[in-house]
C-alpha cells in the first residue's frame, strides 16, 4: 500500500457503497468510498492548475486506489461528489470525508478501507462498476493504492495505431507555453491527447474512449487557452476533418475564435 500527499487529476472514478459501524453513534451506517482508476494522474501535492501545467509532468497512477482524503483545491469535487452523494460524503475542514448517515461523523480511512475494497472487487466481478467519468482535480489527496494485477498497462499511443492529427499551441493562465497534440485511432475509434511543455517534455497523456467533446472538456478543465491550431500533415483530408470537428466542439464548449 502506498500513501502520501499528492495532487490528483482523474476522469476515472467509482463510488462504491459500504456498510460499517460508526464509532461516533455506534450504529451501523451506510456510506461510500471513492476508488480512482489506473488512468488517473498524480503530481506533487499543491500542484497549481494556474501555473504548473507546463512545468510539472503528471505521473500515471497505473493502479486502482482508494481516496482516503481529498483536500486543497476541490470546487469541482464538491459539485460532482457531495451534491450527488450527500448522505455519504461531506466537506470538512481538511477536505472530503465519508460520513455516517445518522450522526454525520466522519468515518476514518482505517474503518472504510477494507469495506470499500471488498465492495469494489465484488461489484467489479459482477460488472456493476460505473465510471463516473467527470474530470476532477484535487491539489491534496491521500490514496491507498491496490496492487496485484488489477490492470494491464496499455501500450504507448505511438505504438497503438494512433495518428497525430492536430497540434495546438497553448498557454496556461500564468503565460506558460506548451503544445496540445490530438491523436486518433481509426481502429479503436478513440481519441488521445498529449500535452507537452518546454523542449517537447511530456506533461500529460490521456486516452479517451469517448468523442472530441470529452477532449475539449478536459482541455477547458485545465484552463488552457489554445492560441494556434495546426494540421499534423498539410493537405491531409483526415487532419482537416479533425480540425473542423475540433473547432465546432470548441465553439459548443464556449470557446471563441479570434480570426
Ligand atoms: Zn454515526
Amino acid at each position: 500500500m502506498t500513501q502520501h500527499d499528492r495532487s490528483l487529476l482523474t476522469s476515472e472514478w467509482y463510488v462504491v457503497p459500504i456498510s460499517v459501524d460508526c464509532a461516533g453513534c455506534g450504529a451501523q451506517t451506510r456510506s461510500a468510498g471513492i476508488i480512482v482508476g489506473p488512468s488517473s494522474f498524480t503530481n506533487a501535492a499543491d500542484f497549481d492548475l494556474e501555473s504548473d501545467v507546463f512545468e510539472k509532468p503528471w505521473e500515471p497512477l497505473e493502479a486502482f486506489g482508494l481516496v482516503e482524503k481529498l483536500g486543497g483545491r476541490t470546487e469541482n469535487v464538491e459539485r460532482f461528489v457531495v451534491k450527488r452523494y450527500h448522505s455519504a460524503f461531506a466537506m470538512q475542514e481538511d477536505g472530503l470525508k465519508a460520513v455516517c448517515e445518522h450522526c454525520s461523523d466522519s468515518l476514518p480511512g482505517a474503518l472504510i478501507r477494507v469495506a470499500a475494497m471488498d465492495s469494489f472487487v465484488r461489484l467489479g466481478q459482477r460488472r456493476l462498476l460505473k465510471n463516473e467519468g467527470l474530470m476532477f482535480f484535487s491539489s491534496n489527496v491521500v490514496l491507498t493504492q491496490f496492487h496485484g494485477g488489477t490492470w494491464i498497462q496499455e501500450s504507448g499511443i505511438e505504438g497503438g495505431g494512433y495518428s497525430l492529427l492536430l497540434l495546438c499551441d497553448a498557454e496556461d493562465a500564468s503565460g506558460g507555453e506548451g503544445v496540445v497534440e490530438l491523436w486518433h485511432s481509426v481502429e479503436r475509434n478513440d481519441y488521445a491527447v498529449v500535452i507537452k511543455g518546454h523542449g517537447d517534455r511530456e506533461m500529460l497523456r490521456r486516452g479517451f474512449s469517448d468523442d472530441l467533446e470529452q477532449v475539449v472538456a478536459d482541455v477547458t478543465g485545465l484552463g488552457l487557452v489554445l492560441t494556434q491550431l495546426r494540421l499534423a500533415q498539410d493537405e491531409s483530408p483526415y487532419c482537416e476533418l479533425a480540425r473542423n470537428i475540433f473547432l465546432s466542439a470548441l465553439s459548443r464548449a464556449g470557446y471563441q475564435q479570434d480570426e
